[in-house]
Parts: structure tokens; sequence; C-alpha cells
């Protein structure tokens, strides 16, 4: 499952970018590319558990 928060946008906070980039809803940033694989659950990680901005947004 990818977490909820995650979104694809090519323009945020004054950036623009010519291909969409993943974005965290809940950070309202764009997601580093190191994190991206635990906000798509990718190998081992799981969002609602590896991710510090998921857990402190769903008050884990
Ligand atoms: S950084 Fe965390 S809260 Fe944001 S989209 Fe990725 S997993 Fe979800």
């Amino acid at each position: 499952m990818t977490c909820p928060y995650l979104e694809y946008r090519s323009e945020a906070d004054g950036e623009t970018f010519d291909v969409a980039r993943a974005y965290c809803a809940a950070d309202e940033t764009f997601v580093e590319p190191m994190r991206a694989d635990v906000c798509n659950d990718r190998y081992d990680l799981r969002h609602a558990d590896d991710c510090e901005i998921y857990r402190r947004h769903e008050g884990l």
C-alpha cells in the first residue's frame, strides 16, 4: 500500500519541474529520493512504521 499522503506534483513552493515528483502532502515538501521507497512501501519498508512524518500526522 502507498502512503495516503503521497502525491505527484510538478510545482510547489515556488519550485517547478518538467516531470512530476513525489510530494508529501503531510510535510508539504517534495520527498527526498531516499524516502520514496518508504512512501511506496517498497522492499521491507512500511510508511506506517518507518516514516516519522506519517506517524506524527496520524498521532502514532
Ligand atoms: S514522507 Fe512519509 S508521510 Fe510523506 S508521503 Fe512519504 S511516507 Fe507518507
